[in-house]
């Protein structure tokens, strides 16, 4: 089988290692290609290798005849979003996401801003790995234009989805942590025309990511916790390096998962909206499924990873959609994960509710989880799954295979056993309304799993 560039995120690597600018040029000429010479938006987040590689690109697809728009610093979400804004052919944004700062990554959108389907994806990487690439006579060579100035559009964008003036009412204190990277120049601005008053922490652009790393974990949140409380805010928001995510705090000061913070959206959302379809991948908590169904939603699940979400919402035309990571798709916005997008959101539940978000998250069903993981050789993965399907038919049981194996027990607690797309592993994930059961269930098929391996 042919090496995969493209991962579940578009191409990761560490630069000058993996991402060489040899290489960007290269698979620039080959999006160039797959594009036919169309018009392309390009942008980066805050990484110290950000201009070298998007350069690069950039490069590759002008070389192609491509006309390329470079939106300079920018989140992930306002890169797709200005695809359609400025009737783009495509998007390419350069960014590595919650990885460490010695990554990046190239990852290609299509005319809706939505990322590419996997097929297209190989049909890149074929012209990349054939160097098919289409290069069109000097005068037809693209040309490059830097366009800046799209911060209002996008930001408007956002407000008009929302009840500015209720949530105005409110005067929320909101501290903001946007990892040093491109979150700070969209979401204090977007929080401050809410009527928020707005505090930041690690806000300065630094792609060494001095204050904390790019993924928004409780760990790595621990400073923005701190600054809520000692200064009693309404709310903490912690985005990842390109800002498609947020992870929130309470007003206390605890960071709530963001299957909770999910569930809350959700269940704002269908209260207004009943009959309408919310999607999830199979790894998500069953509380997101307890709130659907109590506001009389449905309920679609998808394979993990957020290109699965989106183009499930664009051929269901569903307008909601969330992961446990903090990703939330808002669909009359775009059906991409978008941080800005999602924090007006909390802040619009928050407002409606009128109470504050502590109160909301006590009022969602308590679940417990535990996760863990196995080492398991490339070469065994799919006889594992096979023989733990084969283990798994009992009629008590009842079992989900979109994407690794999910098996439900009678009193609805479950366990994920999935492949790694990456590494030799098997993740195991259980989730339990009773407290050490998740323990419990995933030492039962820990063993199983070690037996198929035996
Ligand atoms: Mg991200």
């Amino acid at each position: 089988m042919r090496k995969r560039l493209f991962g579940t995120n578009g191409i990761r690597g560490v630069t000058n290692v993996d991402l060489t600018a040899d290489f960007a040029v290269k698979i620039g000429m080959a999006i160039g290609t797959f594009f036919n010479g169309g018009k392309i938006a390009i942008g980066n987040d805050a990484r110290i290798s950000g201009p070298m590689l998007k350069m690069a690109v950039a490069s590759g697809l002008c070389a192609t005849g491509c006309h390329v728009l470079d939106v300079g610093l920018a989140p992930t979400p306002a890169v797709e979003f200005l695809v359609r804004y400025y009737n783009c052919d495509g998007g390419v944004i350069i960014t590595a996401s919650h990885n460490p700062p010695e990554f990046n990554g190239i990852k290609v959108n299509d005319e809706k801003g939505v990322e590419l389907q996997r097929e297209k994806e190989i049909e890149i990487e074929e012209i990349f790995f054939s160097e098919k690439y289409k290069l069109p006579k000097w005068e037809n060579v693209g040309k490059l234009v830097e366009r800046k100035d799209w911060i209002d559009s996008y930001v408007k964008g956002m407000k008009e989805l929302v009840d500015v003036e209720l949530i105005s009412k409110h005067h929320y204190r909101v501290v903001v942590d946007a990892a040093n990277s491109v979150g700070v120049l969209v979401t204090p601005r977007l929080l401050k025309e809410l009527g928020c008053k707005v505090y930041t922490v690690n806000s300065h652009i630094d792609g060494s990511f001095p204050g904390r790393l790019p993924e928004p974990t409780t760990k790595n949140l621990m400073e923005l916790s701190k600054v809520v409380k000692a200064i009693g805010a309404d709310l903490g928001v912690g985005h990842d390096g390109d800002a498609d995510r947020s992870i929130f705090v309470d007003e206390k000061g605890d960071v709530i998962l963001g299957d909770k913070s999910f569930a809350l959206i959700a269940k704002n959302y269908l209260k207004k909206n009943p009959n309408e379809t919310v999607t999830t991948p199979i790894s998500s908590s069953t509380i997101i499924e307890d709130v659907v169904k109590a506001e009389g939603g449905k309920l679609i699940w998808t394979k993990v990873g957020s290109i699965n979400i989106s183009r499930m919402m664009v051929e269901k035309k569903l307008k909601l959609g969330g992961e446990e990571n903090g990703g939330v798709f808002y669909g009359p916005h775009q059906p991409v994960r978008d941080g800005a997008m999602s924090t007006a959101l909390i802040l619009q539940t928050m407002a409606e509710e009128a109470k504050p978000i502590s109160e909301l998250i006590a009022e969602l069903p308590e679940y417990y989880n535990f996760k863990d993981k196995i080492h398991c050789p490339e070469a065994q993965k799919e006889e594992v799954l096979k023989r733990l399907l084969e283990e798994c038919q009992t009629p008590d049981l009842q079992v989900d295979t979109r994407d690794g194996l999910k098996i439900w027990f009678p009193d609805r607690s479950w366990i994920l056993i999935r492949p790694s797309g990456t590494e030799p592993i098997y993740r195991l994930f259980a989730e339990s309304r009773e407290k050490g059961k998740p323990e419990k269930i995933v030492a039962e098929y820990r063993k199983i799993v070690e037996k198929i391996l035996a």
